[in-house]
C-alpha cells in the first residue's frame, strides 16, 4: 500500500502541484552568480527552470504506522483567498483523489500534522463546504505545536495584515472551533517513535517530526529546508525563513546530525525524490534520493 518503507511505518507522498516559486537570486538572497552557477551544473533537472527560477514541490506525506494513519504537512488547498500570492488564490485541484489514489480517504485520517502554520502547510486542513471553511478530515485530531499557534494568533489578533494570515483565519482557526486540534509542546511524543523537536527559525514554532522504527530512522524536515541546493550550500536561508540567521544554525545543525547517519530524511518541497539520505561531501553535503 505505502510506497515505501522507514522499518514498519509506511510512506506516501501525496502531490498537490509543483511551482516555479521565484528566481533563485531572490529567494536565496544570499546566492551569489557563482554559487548559482555551481547550482546549475549539479541540480538534477526539475529543480530549477531555464531561467533559475527555483521549482518546488506542494506535497504531503501519509505515514501509516499500523495503528494509525497520519497525514503530515496539507499543501495549499482548494478555494483559497491568498492576496500575497494570487497563483494560489481559487485553486482547485486533485488533491484529493490523489489521496484516495493512494488509498485514503479523508475518513481514514486519525491524525493531521502540521511543522508549521503557514499557508502552504495548512491548506487542506480545511475545505470550503456551503460557504463555510471544515475540517476536511472529519475523524483527525490536529497536532500542532502550542508555540507555533501562539505566534501567529497573537499576531493575527493585532489585525495586521501579512503572508500568512488568510491561511490562519482559513485553515486552522476553524480547526481551533470544530475543537479538532491539539496544541503539543514541540518535543511531543505523537506515539511510540514518533515525536517532534523544535528547529524553529524559518517560522517561530517550526518543529520537524522523527520517526524510529526497527532499526531505521526517519525525519520530516518541514521548510526548515526548501531546496536540494541546501545541502551543496547549507549556510543558504530563504527570503520565505522568519529568522534568517536562526534557521541557518538550526538547518546546519539538523543536516549535519544526520549526514551519514542514514536518516531517511522527507523533505516538504523537493521536486520529483523528495526522501533520502544526506552524505557529506568535502566541505558540504549531498542528498541521495530514494523515493
Ligand atoms: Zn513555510
Amino acid at each position: 500500500m505505502s510506497d515505501m518503507n522507514i522499518g514498519a511505518f509506511g510512506i506516501t507522498r501525496v502531490v498537490e502541484m509543483e511551482y516555479p516559486m521565484a528566481p533563485a537570486q531572490s529567494f536565496f538572497p544570499e546566492l551569489t552568480d557563482d554559487m548559482l552557477a555551481e547550482v546549475r551544473r549539479i541540480v538534477p533537472p526539475g529543480h530549477l527552470t531555464d531561467d533559475d527560477k527555483v521549482i518546488l514541490s506542494f506535497h504531503s506525506y501519509i505515514l501509516r504506522t499500523g495503528r494509525y494513519n497520519i497525514l503530515i504537512d496539507t499543501c495549499c488547498g482548494d478555494d483559497k483567498q491568498r492576496p500575497h500570492r494570487p497563483a494560489f488564490t481559487n485553486m482547485s485541484g486533485n488533491y484529493l483523489q490523489t489521496l484516495a489514489a493512494a488509498g485514503m480517504q479523508p475518513e481514514d485520517i486519525d491524525f493531521v500534522m502540521c511543522t508549521h502554520l503557514h499557508w502552504d502547510h495548512v491548506g487542506w486542513n480545511t475545505r470550503l463546504i456551503n460557504g463555510e471553511w471544515v475540517p476536511t478530515f472529519p475523524n483527525a485530531k490536529y497536532i500542532m505545536a502550542k508555540g507555533e499557534y501562539d505566534h501567529w494568533n497573537e499576531m493575527y489578533a493585532t489585525g495586521k495584515d501579512h503572508a500568512h494570515r488568510n491561511g490562519f483565519e482559513d485553515s486552522v482557526l476553524p480547526i481551533i472551533r470544530a475543537e479538532k486540534a491539539v496544541l503539543v509542546a514541540d518535543d511531543h511524543e505523537v506515539d511510540t517513535g514518533i515525536w517532534l523537536e523544535p528547529c524553529h527559525g524559518h517560522s517561530p514554532g517550526h518543529v520537524v517530526i522523527n520517526l524510529e522504527s526497527g532499526d531505521d530512522r526517519g525525519l520530516l524536515t518541514g521548510d526548515i529546508i526548501h531546496h536540494r541546493l541546501q545541502f551543496r550550500y547549507p549556510d543558504l536561508s530563504t527570503s520565505a525563513d522568519t529568522d534568517m540567521e536562526l534557521a541557518r544554525t538550526n538547518r546546519k545543525a539538523l543536516i549535519e546530525k544526520h549526514a551519514g547517519a542514514g536518516t531517511f530524511v522527507c523533505a516538504a518541497h523537493f521536486h520529483g525524490q523528495s526522501v533520502g539520505r544526506i552524505e557529506p561531501e568535502a566541505d558540504h553535503f549531498r542528498f541521495d534520493g530514494v523515493y
